[in-house]
């Protein structure tokens, strides 16, 4: 089965202290051509002021050129804050100051989509993410404010028509139809929302017309393959590799996304849907690498 198309991660985290360029030598020798990365917050001690995200930002997209130039790859860059350090933040203000601890955690998150839409601007990053809720259960403050913020943030990419990557709670038969009612009320076009960690049942009606980008673990194969011709965006495939020395080759590892595009071939995908997979449906949502 021969595959000559682009192979591309949706969500790839890298890190200077972790693999960092190896890890992108792995996944180009494994057959990979693109990866988009995605800005991974240093969960100790994220940024707590405008200029803070904007140099956290800067070295994403300095790792950015590094791959571009050393390891050859196609790259695409992601940009925002991670509801997680959102949720942490707000917890410790508001424990340490009250109400005005809330005031300073949202105004954070406003500097830092502010800082990401910066570099949107300027053409360097390509998307906003990740954004959108806590995965572990929060108190209905925190799920509130998490929700108010996003729809926020998809007020914003609808007017400007940037694409949001989402990173959500685990899934629940709320979940999508819960994010298309808030992205429909605030005007934007639900292909550019792209639902990053999604899980391989990737049929438009469970999806709600958002894009999903499909956690590629070994049980997602078959049901990529029994789903996909329902998809009606098409759908992504993606690692969210971490590149944490302290949880080597999670989520999944840098090598999967090719392995999994040819074991999607080997189990009768159409060339053509790997393609619109690879190379078409980035074009739409995110534009050309060029554009940067
Ligand atoms: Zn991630």
């Amino acid at each position: 089965m021969v595959y000559d198309g682009p192979v591309l991660d949706n969500h790839f985290h890298l890190n200077r202290r972790g693999l960092f360029l190896d890890a992108a030598r792995g996944f180009k020798q494994a057959g990979g051509t693109d990866v988009v990365l995605v800005h991974c917050p240093d969960f100790s001690a994220p940024p707590e002021t405008y200029d803070g995200h904007r140099e956290a930002y800067a070295d994403t997209l300095a790792m950015a050129q590094s791959v571009r130039t050393e390891v050859e790859l196609g790259v695409r860059v992601v940009l925002g804050p991670h509801p997680a350090a959102f949720a942490h933040q707000f917890e410790r203000w508001v424990a340490e100051e009250g109400q005005s601890g809330r005031e300073r955690a949202v105004q954070n998150y406003r500097h830092s989509i502010d800082a990401a839409l910066h570099f949107v601007h300027e053409g360097q990053a390509h998307a906003i993410g990740e954004v959108g809720r806590p995965h572990w259960p929060v108190s209905d403050e925190i799920w509130d404010l998490s929700n108010e913020l996003l729809e926020e943030t998809m007020h914003l990419a609808a007017q400007e028509g940037i694409p949001l990557q989402l990173h959500v709670e685990g899934e629940s038969a709320s979940t999508y139809p819960d994010l298309a009612q808030r992205a429909v009320r605030q005007g934007m076009d639900l292909l550019k929302l792209v639902r990053h960690y999604s899980p391989p049942d990737v049929r438009s009606e469970n999806t709600h017309g958002l894009t999903p980008s499909v956690l590629c673990g070994k049980g997602a194969i078959e049901r990529l393959l029994e789903t996909h011709e329902a998809a009606r965006n098409g759908f992504f495939l993606e690692t969210d590799y971490m590149d944490d020395p302290r949880r080597p080759g999670a989520v999944l590892g840098p090598k999967t996304v090719p392995k999994r595009t040819r074991q999607l071939l080997e189990g009768g995908m159409a060339e053509e849907v790997l393609w619109h997979t690879h190379h078409d449906l980035p074009m739409k949502v995110y534009g050309a690498l060029e554009d940067v």
